[in-house]
């Protein structure tokens, strides 16, 4: 079983849900919402706001996929660092980042918006007769919010969160536990990711038969897949998956 069962899978935020864009909608929302928050950034705004957590947000992700932190300590920290640079007491910004923490994703699980040309990129992939699959790192909570709010819902089977593997992208685990789910074999598992360590590198390392990176033109391409030539695809947009044959 499995050799003749092709996969497609798909991360989720920022290469089919525009996690980046949402996520500005979701914060600046806080932001006009939450007095505490607006006058704690006070002279640099909204903008330092944006600026200091996705900075400090993404810093964390990367802790996070490496295993270096846990998921309580991410959302934890995502919210109270920011805070703390912005000059409020390490006591106060934890309290006040777990008030946001659930209305982030509240908020963030009602964006509907979605990375262009992903819609029609999946209709082509299925078109083929090819099976499509989500893997993600994404929190359980809210990645199925997400599938809703974009209309995505029915499109992806299985879909594979870290939060229900207990382990994350790049770990080769992972991978493993997204083909037996599909009763795939590696060799016949193509990913499509935005993250070069987490997506490519590890569905390479998994010994995936396909890599795809989601990088706009002003992407360098970073060690982890200069080290690994020859074994993976670039996209600029998704809408160039339709051309790959
Ligand atoms: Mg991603």
């Amino acid at each position: 079983m499995g050799i003749e069962n092709p996969m497609v899978w798909f991360d989720l935020d920022d290469t089919i849900w525009d996690m980046s864009g949402n996520s500005t909608i979701a914060l600046t929302e806080i932001y006009n919402t939450n007095r505490i928050v607006s006058s704690a950034f006070g002279a640099s705004g909204l903008q330092g706001w944006l600026d200091c957590y996705h900075s400090i947000n993404r810093k964390l992700w990367e802790k996070y996929d490496n295993k270096e932190i846990g998921r309580s300590t991410l959302r934890l920290e995502r919210f109270a660092q920011p805070l703390i640079c912005a000059g409020m007491n390490r006591k106060e910004a934890e309290k006040l980042s777990r008030e946001l923490d659930g209305e982030y994703l509240q908020l963030l699980g009602d964006c509907p918006g979605l990375i262009d040309g992903a819609t029609q990129a999946i209709a082509a992939i299925q078109a083929r007769g090819l099976r499509t699959g989500i893997v993600s790192n994404g929190f359980r909570e809210v990645q199925y919010r997400k599938l809703q709010s974009g209309g995505l819902n029915g499109l992806f089977s299985p879909i594979i969160l870290s939060d229900d593997v207990g382990c994350n992208k790049p770990d080769s685990e992972f991978f493993r536990h997204a083909e037996q789910t599909a009763q795939t074999d590696p060799a016949h598992c193509i990913i499509i990711g935005d993250n070069a360590r987490s997506d490519i590198a590890g569905a390479i390392d998994a010994g995936w038969g396909g890599a795809i990176w989601l990088a706009d033109t002003s992407t360098p391409i970073p060690e982890c897949l200069r080290k690994r030539p020859g074994r993976w695809l670039r996209i600029h947009h998704m809408a160039d998956l339709a051309k790959i044959r």
